[in-house]
């Protein structure tokens, strides 16, 4: 098969070195001009793990190119997948279609022969349908059909999830797209993972319902953990209790500071919209929204309390700031609520971050970036693990709490135990949903 990628992106350029390690033609496409640059130096602009390598590999073997140029990209292509972004509108919650409906316009101008075009971004129900018009209103003689294959994809753990999905899900109107469909996840068939085939509403549908009900699980536990800090439970016992049980799972029952991230805040804000489109509002989802930016102001307060109620003059080295660990992606995070709380109430703050110093700069002014925990935690106040990457997760705390000013810790990612970190000379420590000591 041949395919298009448009947009390089984490969803359009690991599914584009993916398609091609299973052996297809791809070509990828981005319109902006140092993404493209670094591709065809060979450099990957994200941080995903194992992604270079793969990327490498599939381009020494000739089946994966980059270009600017979309026309390029389109001749001969069986498939032409759209994975550009959808953020959220400004102002109306809604995804912004702009990129989407700008790629299908391109489409209708370039594509010659028989195509199917593939809507992999995440998009409001009707979204493939728009699509199909615009094509065929643009360019009527053109033959093609649209199809919705929504990305399940995590960041961090990209190809895994791409290459062993626990489904694939695939939105179409007629046979033959059906068919280039089942042809270009044919590897997959191969090792049994299941594609779920559905018409395109249900399809771009099973999306926004699946990322909902994640964050309202993450969001669910986080109520939890701060019920469990009033009554004096554990929320981690809790939620293993809890996931144990078949009928709940394990998975997205951690408790935390809050989901971020580039899909879980912009999907409800979506699902909630178009909800209130169809007069059928998305009460839960729209709780969980709410619930969700309390638990990230239930962050500062906790980490003020930490610091004998202000921030003036205190400093305070953060562990973390990606929205999770094994990526550079700073959409949403947690952090950028809580950093620039600190910042604003006064206090110095350094930042320790294997990965998200590019993209944080960006958007932490007045915080010191520093490369080493131990380095960051001297003279400070307080330390807060914010994101739970390897490198914070089994830290010196001995060598950690000798050399802060004063030695006190906010575990918002319940990594280390009470009694390890009291043990270990801190004098203060807190955690989400569980007993610190204080
Ligand atoms: P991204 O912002 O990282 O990448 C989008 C890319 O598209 C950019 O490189 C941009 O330059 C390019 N682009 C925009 N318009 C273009 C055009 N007309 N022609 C060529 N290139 C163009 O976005 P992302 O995180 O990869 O997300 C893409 C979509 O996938 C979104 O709808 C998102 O909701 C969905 N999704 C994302 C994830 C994730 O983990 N990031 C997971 C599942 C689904």
């Amino acid at each position: 098969m041949k395919i298009a990628m448009i947009g390089t992106g984490y969803v359009g350029l690991v599914s584009g070195v993916c398609f091609s390690d299973f052996g297809h033609d791809v070509i990828c496409v981005d319109k902006d001009p140092t993404k493209i640059e670094k591709l065809e130096r060979g450099e990957v602009p994200i941080y995903e793990p194992g992604l270079d390598v793969l990327m490498a590999k599939n381009v020494e073997a000739g089946r994966l190119t980059f270009t600017l140029d979309l026309a390029k990209a389109v001749e001969g292509a069986d498939a032409i997948f759209i994975a550009v972004g959808t953020p959220t509108r400004r102002g109306d919650g809604h995804a912004d279609l702009t990129y989407v409906m700008a790629a299908a316009e391109e489409i209708a101008q370039t594509a010659k022969d028989y195509v199917v075009v593939v809507t992999k971004s995440t998009v409001p129900v009707g979204t493939n349908r728009k699509v199909r018009e615009t094509i065929a209103a643009a360019n009527p003689a053109l033959d093609f059909d649209v199809a919705s294959n929504p990305e399940f994809l995590r960041e961090g753990a990209a190809i895994d999830d791409f290459m062993k999905p626990d489904r694939v899900v695939v939105g179409v109107e007629t046979d033959r797209a059906a068919e280039v469909m089942a042809a270009i996840y044919q590897p997959l068939y191969l090792r049994d993972f299941p594609i779920v085939t559905t018409d395109l509403e249900s399809a771009e549908m099973i999306k926004y319902a699946a990322n909902a009900f994640l964050a309202t699980k993450i969001t669910f536990i986080n109520e939890i953990a701060a019920l469990c800090e009033k009554v004096g439970a554990d929320v981690k016992q809790v939620s293993r209790g809890m996931g144990m049980d078949g009928r709940i799972g394990n998975k997205f029952l951690h408790a935390g500071p809050g989901y971020g991230g580039s899909c879980f805040p912009k999907d409800t804000k979506a699902l909630a919209r178009i909800g209130q489109d169809f007069a059928s509002p998305m009460q839960i989802t729209e709780a969980v929204i709410k619930v969700n930016e309390e638990v990230k102001r239930r962050m500062v307060e906790k980490l003020a309390d930490l610091c004998d109620g202000s921030f003036n003059g205190k400093t305070v080295a953060v562990l973390g700031v990606t929205f999770k660990p094994n990526t550079d992606d700073m959409r949403d995070a947690p952090s950028l609520t809580i950093v620039p709380a600190m910042v604003g109430g006064g206090a110095k703050v350094r930042v320790v971050d294997p990965q998200g110093r590019h993209e944080g700069e960006k958007l932490l002014p007045g915080v010191n970036w520093i490369e080493d925990p131990y380095e960051a935690a001297e003279g400070a106040d307080l330390i807060v693990v914010l994101t739970e990457w390897n490198e914070f997760r089994a830290l010196d705390l001995k060598r950690l709490s000798g050399s802060m000013n004063t030695p006190r810790m906010a575990d918002l990612r319940n990594v280390y135990k009470a009694k390890d970190v009291e043990a270990n000379g801190f004098t203060a420590y807190t955690a989400v949903g569980r007993s610190g000591f204080e």
